[in-house]
């Protein structure tokens, strides 16, 4: 069996979607102006996009949040005196299951227990005084500060780990992502990102779904599934940039395995010498100064064209030496593995990364580390 290749991206929202639920019932219009003092504060605090809209209980209508500024007075004339329902919230909702449906209010939402068994873990209720579930055993918040709530409210995404067992993953576009192999299976993990949207291609034998294990920062996780992407095709990596005369010269000694009088220090060094010591930087100095430019994390990659040479860092830290050959780049350790046919796994073959590592004729890769 071939390998197969495949892609795929998960998508994630960064923060969870929160809908805004206030109270203008009877048993809440004395704490009016502290409801609507949360909500102006709420929505101000919260991250564009989080809040996908807002509403009074007993009302199916959607508010835009983002005007609440201006249009409380009216809205709360509008809905001064309705029944405590949330039914009429709940039906409008387009993924309840996937939002965080924050009620601020005073005194007990009649049908609350219809929902509970359901919803119990969307719902974040806060109240001024009386309790909002008065029959059900559940916390409640009162009287919260607001910085405490944003982060239930909005509970961001603060680690993302992403296992996916014998398929390697030889292509990511998010650099957050770090891959990682114990011996049996590979991940990819990101904590702390900007953004942890990512589209990964993996070489493995099977087609297997892969899902990802998010943890937000109350310390909830999550299963999500990436979703395929049919006939991918990878954007174009980085430029080639050209080696200088005196650097293709070197090149074209040290894969004859001559050794060199090195442009760093002026001394001869063997042939598989990458990194000069002998230089003021303590990790040393790459010796070429085209390379050292790059700044690349792990594998560079050499291309000869008749009398030029040109190099580009790889954008990730795993490199596909042969169609059955990768090796994999983590600041502890860099493997080469082979996939072998029988266990249908990648197994370490426990050598070291041979420098300048030819890739195809004309194609060599090194590691800088
Ligand atoms: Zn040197």
């Amino acid at each position: 069996m071939p390998l197969t290749r495949i892609t795929n991206k998960l998508t994630v929202k960064t923060s969870e979607s929160v809908a805004l639920v206030l109270d203008a019932s009877e048993s809440a219009l004395d704490h009016w102006p502290e409801i609507a003092t949360a909500a102006t504060n709420l929505i101000d605090i919260l991250p564009a996009g989080v809040i996908q809209g807002l509403w009074f209980l007993g009302n199916p209508k959607k508010y835009p949040a983002a005007d609440f500024h201006t249009k409380s007075s009216e809205w709360f004339a509008e809905n001064k005196n309705r029944i405590s329902l949330i039914a009429p919230v709940m039906e409008t909702l387009t993924a309840p299951d996937q939002t965080k449906i924050v009620v601020l209010g005073n005194g007990p939402i009649f049908d609350l227990a219809d929902w509970w068994l359901s919803y119990a873990e969307n719902f974040i209720l806060i109240n001024f005084g009386t309790p909002l579930a008065e029959r059900l055993a559940r916390r409640e918040l009162s009287a919260v500060a607001v910085s405490d709530l944003t982060q239930q409210v909005s509970d961001p995404v603060t680690r993302i780990e992403i296992y996916s067992g014998a398929l390697a993953p030889i292509w990511w576009d998010n650099p957050a992502y770090e891959v990682g192999y114990d011996g049996t299976q590979f991940s990819l993990r990101a904590e702390q990102a900007a953004s942890f949207e990512v589209t990964i291609t993996w070489l493995g034998p099977t087609t297997q779904s892969i899902d990802a294990i998010v943890t937000r920062a109350s310390g909830k996780k999550q299963t999500l599934r990436l979703d395929p992407v049919e006939n991918f095709s990878q954007p174009a990596p980085e430029e080639w940039t050209p080696l200088t005369e005196a650097e293709v010269d070197l090149f074209n000694n040290v894969i004859q395995h001559q050794s060199f009088f090195c442009p760093v220090c002026g001394t001869k060094h063997n042939w598989d010498v990458i990194r000069c010591l002998d230089s003021p930087s303590i990790l040393g100095q790459i010796i070429y100064p085209t390379v050292q430019n790059l700044k690349p994390s792990a594998f560079v990659i050499f291309k000869k064209d008749s009398e030029n040479v040109s190099v580009r860092a790889c954008r990730n830290t795993v490199l596909e030496l042969s169609p059955d050959t990768i090796a994999v780049y983590t600041p502890q350790t860099l493997r080469i593995l082979k996939f072998n046919e029988q266990t249908q796994k990648w197994i370490d073959t426990n050598t070291a990364f041979p420098q300048y590592a030819q890739l195809d004729r004309d194609m060599y890769a090194i590691v800088v580390r």
